[in-house]
Formats: structure tokens, sequence, C-alpha cells
């Protein structure tokens, strides 16, 4: 059976970024930048004030009090209307271009204005309160690149340097189809033998976390041609996500409804609790995964597998989720040789996180996957002591570069 890493490293062989498009810089939040932007601006364009205050020269400011002239004004939006001569001032507020011939400012509290006069109660040094030109970026400077996320500080910078429109990768576009027939559609009190569809909710919103595009194919019946039927549906998808049937029962045909459609499946099993039945295959040039049908090994399995490859699709350079390391605040316990992912809340003290698995792991307690801030990898035949370490991967992005 493979190992996690090797089922990933086999995923992630076969996905690469999808083509990409240009789309208002509006439109770009959560999206993998697909061009190199380089400033062509001077940011801040010129020399201006960081405070409210006085634009001065520094030099005439060495003994205090000193008494200068208020020779005029300068706002932000305005230009300063002469350039400041010794022994004069210029008031200025904050974002105005400094004047030429002044070297820094004196913030307001530092001063007392009186009759056409400033008097300073504090000396500044060359270029305090100035914001120089190009202070942030210089005109050439390599600012953002292929494959960076797009949040919300990104853009706010690709707004800075003018770029109305940005050139991102396409979303993925992702079929999801649960299966089985004992389930009943959402808005439908489960009739008798009936449960609720679950997994076509929580793979949606997942899809939607990770930055692709969901489309729902419904339920199908545990008979071939409905799996199949469902599957044509998802024709224009880019990948095709089912749920369920992927297991060794006589009703579990989702592997044989995608062979005889005509798909390559290139791994089945992986040695992992929960979620061992997990599928991947090739259909007509589309990743298709099958995953288990148990609502948490749905879930489970998604975020290992589908979702670095929906990352990678969509054109992030970073595509893992955030791991940190824990203390046991409690034994965990993994019985059984499969690794165990295994459902933990996190805790800071002043010894740093700790980690207390969130209650019963069974794989359809979706109740403790809500409970959980990621999941602790544990080896199999393996009990973790109270205060020994754990590795957990956070529900969360890794934000910062991979190496
Ligand atoms: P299976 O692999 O088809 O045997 O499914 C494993 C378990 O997951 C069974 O208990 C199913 O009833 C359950 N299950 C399958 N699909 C869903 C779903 N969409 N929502 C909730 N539970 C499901
Ligand atoms: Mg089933």
């Amino acid at each position: 059976m493979l190992t996690v890493e090797e089922a990933l490293a086999e995923i992630l062989s076969r996905v690469k970024p999808l083509p990409t498009e240009r789309v208002p810089l509006m439109a770009a939040l959560g999206r993998a930048l697909a061009e190199t932007v380089v400033s062509q601006r001077e940011i801040p364009p010129w020399a201006n004030s960081s405070m409210d205050g006085y634009a001065v020269r520094a030099s005439d400011t060495t003994r205090t009090p000193a008494r200068l002239a208020v020779v005029g004004t300068v706002t932000a939006g305005s230009l300063p209307s002469r350039a400041l001569e010794a022994g004069e001032a210029i008031r200025i507020f904050t974002g105005a271009p400094l004047p030429a011939g002044a070297d820094a400012v004196i913030p307001q509290e530092d001063t007392n204005a009186t009759d056409g006069h400033v008097t300073l109660n504090a000396s500044v040094s060359v270029g305090a309160y100035v914001r120089p030109r190009g202070e942030d970026l210089r005109v050439g400077d390599a600012v953002l690149g292929p494959g960076a996320a797009l949040g919300p500080a990104e853009i706010g910078l690709l707004a800075t340097l003018g770029h109305s429109q940005v050139l991102v990768h396409r979303r993925p576009r992702v079929a999801i189809l649960s299966t089985g027939n004992e389930l009943a559609e959402l808005g439908r009190e489960p009739g008798p033998g009936q449960i609720p569809n679950t997994n076509t909710y929580s793979l949606f919103a997942q899809v939607v976390e990770a930055g692709a595009e969901p489309v729902n194919l419904g339920i199908a019946a545990d008979r071939l041609e409905s799996i199949q039927e469902r599957l044509r549906w998802g024709g224009g998808a880019d990948v095709l996500l089912s749920s369920a049937g992927v297991s060794v029962g006589d009703l579990d045909l989702v592997k044989t409804a995608l062979t005889q459609a005509g798909a390559e499946l290139h791994l089945w099993q992986v040695s992992m609790r929960p979620g061992k039945p997990i599928t991947f295959g090739s259909l007509g040039g589309r990743a298709v995964f099958g995953l288990p049908g148990n609502p948490v090994s749905a879930m489970v399995t998604f975020e290992l597998f589908v979702r670095p490859a929906l990352r990678r699709l969509a054109g992030f350079a970073a595509i893992h989720r955030l791991r940190l390391r824990a203390r046991a605040l409690a034994p965990i316990a993994n019985p059984g040789v499969r690794r165990g992912y295994l459902r933990v809340t996190l805790e800071r003290d002043t010894r740093g996180w700790g980690a207390r698995l969130t209650g019963d792991q069974g794989s359809a307690i979706l109740t403790s996957m809500v409970r959980a801030d990621g999941l602790a990898v544990i080896p199999g035949d393996t009990t973790i002591p109270l205060g020994g370490d754990v590795e957990v991967i956070l529900f969360r992005d890794l934000a910062i570069k991979e190496v």
C-alpha cells in the first residue's frame, strides 16, 4: 500500500497549472498571479511628510527654541508654492510634498504658532518625518512573481502600481458527485433507511475554500450507468470528485464505473486512517478522485490530496497547509499499522502549542471535525505520551514562501 507521501507525489506529478486569463483587479482576490509584476513607479512618487507639522531645514533647529517665519502651507494633493529658504518654515500636512529646500519636518506637537511665526521646542535631524521618494518601491523593482497568492495586501500593491487588470490562472472547475442508494438530498427528509447527503456540501465548501469552482453533479445511485451518466455531466470540469463506493463492498462501483468510462486509475488505497480507499486517476485529461464515503474520510482525504492538487492547478506556488509542532496535552493513541491523521484542537500556553484529540475519532463523527483546528500526524501502532511531540497539519494556509 502506498504511503501518503507516495500518493501525493503521484497525484502532483499529474497536475499542472491551468491556462491564464486577464481579470479586473477586483476579481483577482484569492487567485494565483501568472506574471511577473515590475514596478513602473516610484512609491512614494516624491518626498513627503509623514506628520502634520512644519517643513524646515534641520540646520535651523539645532538651537532651541528656534523661531522661524511661516511662509506658506502645503496640503496633500497640492504643491508647495515656493522653495524654503533659511530661517523659514512651511506648514505641511501628512502626505503633502516636501518643499524644495526643506530636509525635515517638525511635528506640530513640538511647536507653538504665533503671528506668522512658529517656535520649535525640539530640534530635528535631516530626514526626520520625511518619507523619501521611492522609499517603498523603485522603478524596476520586481514586486510579485508567478504563483503569488493574491491577498488583500497584494491587491492593494497592484492598485498602487496602476494595474487595473492582472494575469492570473483560471480557477479549477471541480465537479462533485455523491454516490449511494442511501442518500437523501438536502431539502428532503430522509426516509426509512436513508441518511442525509453530507459530502456534497462539505466538499463543495472545501473546493471553494481551496480557491476552485464547484459544480454539483448531485447523487448517483449505486449503479454503473447512474454513476457514468453523472460523470459525463461533469465533462466540462477540470477535476471530477466523487465520494463513496470505492471500498470493497458489492455496491462499491465507482472504480469500475471509471475504468469502463475509459479512466486510467493511478492509485487506490493509501496507508492512512481515516481514508484508506482513496482512488486517483485520469479521465479524458481530467484528474479524477474517488474519495471514501464516510464524511470525515472524505474531508481528510480532500485536505491531504485534493487540496494540494487544486492549488497546483490554480497556479499557486505555495500549495500546502501550515504545519506546526505541539505537545500532547493528553496521550494520543493510534492503534493499527496505518498512519493516523487524528483530529485535534490546539491550545496555547506559556510553553507553546498543545494538542488534544477532539474526541471520538470515528470516520463518521463529523462533530469532531467541527471542533478540530487540524490533524495530528501519528505513526502506526504508536501512542504519543502526555507531553510528547506531535506534528499538526493546520486547517490554515501556509502563507510564507515554500523552499
Ligand atoms: P461507502 O464507501 O459507499 O460504503 O460509504 C461509506 C459510508 O459513508 C457509508 O456509511 C455511507 O452511508 C456513508 N456515505 C457515503 N456517501 C455519503 C454522503 N454523501 N454523505 C454522508 N455519508 C455518506
Ligand atoms: Mg456506498
